[in-house]
């Protein structure tokens, strides 16, 4: 089977097999106490058993993407999600309701999405990683998240040891969470996305977006052009995976844009000065978000921080934490997100949360 997730990496003792560094974009993490690899839903539920029955602590692990893994690595099982396909389960004249299954790489889905005129994903073209971690941190870009997509979560609860369909209305989706997130109690086995028949996107919310289609916010564009401007902007940014781009052995964003309430959000515009206008957003309940990478840029951590060697903020964006190769390993990478957190508390009173799962390390 071919093996888009793991590739041969310059990553700590590349020959080991078990070295979880093969296995994330950071391209960090030590090693594995087992690795178990599953190709379908049963194997994955299979698999899972079986570290269980061993007495084994459990990582699933898919594309590697949104995890931190310490330099000790994870001395359990590691279950390696490599199961493919989606299928089309229901239809009416409007929609269509497509089942994937975990393991699918998340923007060939998207792809596909697009080529069949099934809008509702289109930009989230270019976000690496597997289908069935989308629900875990309700993964979102440029104005579109899966919440807004997905009806349902077929999932191993190994609490009551049984395969269930959770609802999208219990999947408790929040702003780059979910109750999936930082829980080892669901295992996602597949995942059901309502899409809508059209050759349109959903209008642009995001005005970056909207500008590099030359268009207004809330208007429509083909499918293909949506995907096709997503993927421009973020490749300006470092931000689609490229083997021969340092600026992508990360894990994207690093932190998450901070959600003040009113009261705290009038305290920080205090501390602002004349730094200019911060970029906001208003979020439901009178609070407010704001933008963690420019929190960090004009906390004095500007793009290329500390220097070209070990680990640095990515080139392109200072958003992204990168590994630039050599034997700089995770604790390198944690300090230097502790060094921003810090930085950022000190000149703005504004605490930034990572947005990845860390695994035996922590900020
Ligand atoms: C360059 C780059 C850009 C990115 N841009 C974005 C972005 O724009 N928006 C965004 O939201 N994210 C972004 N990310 C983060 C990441 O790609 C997504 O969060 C992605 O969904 C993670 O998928 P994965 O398969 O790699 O998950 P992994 O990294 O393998 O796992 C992440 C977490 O999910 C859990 N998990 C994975 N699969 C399952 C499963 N089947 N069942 C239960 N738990 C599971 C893991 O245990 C872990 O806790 C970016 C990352 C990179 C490297």
């Amino acid at each position: 089977m071919s093996d888009v997730y793991a590739e041969p990496t310059t990553g700590a003792d590349p020959a080991d097999p078990a070295t979880l560094a093969r296995y994330t974009t950071l391209r960090l993490g030590g090693p594995a106490g087992r690795l178990a690899t599953a190709a379908s839903a049963d194997e994955i539920v299979q698999q899972v058993q079986e570290a269980e029955l061993r007495e084994d602590p459990v990582l699933v692990l898919a594309g590697g993407s949104n995890v931190v893994i310490g330099d000790q690595g994870f001395p359990g099982t590691v279950v390696l999600i490599r199961s493919r396909g989606y299928r089309v389960v229901a239809e009416d004249a409007d929609t269509v309701t497509v089942r994937v299954e975990a393991g699918e790489p998340w923007d060939d889905l998207v792809a596909a999405t697009v080529e069949h005129g099934w809008s509702g994903l289109e930009c989230l073209s270019g976000i690496p990683g597997s289908a069935g971690a989308t629900p875990i941190q309700n993964v979102g870009a440029y104005g579109q998240e899966v919440a807004e997509t997905i009806v349902a979560v077929e999932a191993y609860d190994r609490s009551h040891r049984a395969v269930v369909r959770i609802a999208a209305e219990d999947c408790g989706f929040a702003y780059r969470g979910s109750i999936f997130k930082y829980s080892d109690r669901w295992v996602v086995l597949s995942v059901d996305f309502r899409l809508t028949r059209a050759p349109l996107s959903g209008p642009v919310r995001y005005a970056e977006l909207a500008r590099a289609l030359g268009v207004e916010v809330g208007d429509r564009v083909p499918l293909a052009d949506a995907r096709a401007t997503v993927l421009r902007l973020r490749a300006g940014k470092g931000m689609v995976l490229d083997p021969d781009d340092p600026d992508t052995r990360s894990v994207g964003s690093f932190f998450t844009n901070p959600v003040l309430e009113r009261a705290a959000y009038d305290l920080f515009r205090e501390r602002v000065g004349d730094l200019g206008d911060p970029p906001n957003w208003p979020c439901p309940g009178d609070r407010v978000k704001i933008s963690a990478a420019w929190l960090i840029d004009k906390a004095g951590f500007g793009r290329g921080y500390p220097g070209p060697a070990g680990v640095a903020i990515s080139s392109k964006h200072t958003l992204a934490l990168t590994n630039r190769g050599g034997t700089a390993g995770t604790a390198a990478l944690v300090a230097l997100a502790r060094e921003i957190r810090d930085g950022v508390h000190a000149r703005f009173g504004v605490t930034l949360h990572p947005e990845p799962v860390l695994i035996n390390c922590t900020i």
